[in-house]
């Protein structure tokens, strides 16, 4: 509750970005806000119960690390192309101009039958959350639920965040817009 009236209160919507028509949800304002951010991680911790915490690139980096720390686990983060040293398992997926591409080690960690978390600011088309639990997945990790501050309406994200699981997991998003 405390989390939607900050998120109700500190949300700044910018039309016309990224592309003409779209208006988009800029969360920035909560997460810098302390009592906002405190508010927004608890509500995106709370009864999980998981290895370790995955957050995408970038906001979800925010969120991830404190939603870990909460939760007593730790985080792991999901790259843009680009930044990580080989060998990564990628995973590149459509967007509405062209495609992106998301990275996390090969190697480096043993996700094997951990149960992880994956965590992002928003959840539009899924796209992005669908391509994290793939990778995660390929590295033998077990997606055990994922989280948003908002999901946009109209998008089915959820469809698209289901379609990417073998099996179905609780998607919490503690907002709509
Ligand atoms: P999707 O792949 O279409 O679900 O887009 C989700 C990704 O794009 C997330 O990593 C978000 O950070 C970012 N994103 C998409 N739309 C918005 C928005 O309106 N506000 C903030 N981030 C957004």
């Amino acid at each position: 509750q405390r989390a939607r009236a900050a998120i109700a209160d500190l949300t700044r919507s910018v039309a016309g970005f990224p592309a003409p028509g779209v208006v988009f949800k800029d969360l920035s304002p909560v997460l810098a806000d302390a009592a906002g951010f405190a508010a927004v991680v608890e509500a995106l911790s709370e009864g999980f119960d998981v290895d370790a915490v995955a957050g995408i690139d970038a906001r979800g980096f925010l969120l991830g690390g404190a939603i870990a720390h909460r939760l007593g686990v730790g985080v792991i983060a999901v790259r843009k192309t680009g930044k990580l040293p080989p060998p990564v398992w990628s995973c590149t997926y459509d967007m509405e101009y062209g495609t992106a591409t998301l990275e996390i080690p090969a190697d480096a960690l043993d996700l094997r039958g951990r149960r992880i978390l994956i965590v992002d600011d928003v959840l539009a088309t899924g796209g992005t959350m669908a391509a994290a639990a793939r990778l995660l997945a390929r590295a033998g990790a077990e997606v055990v639920a994922v989280a948003a501050v908002m999901e946009l309406d109209g998008l089915d994200g959820r469809g698209e965040v289901e379609r990417a699981l073998a099996t179905p997991v609780p998607i919490r998003v503690l907002v709509t817009g």
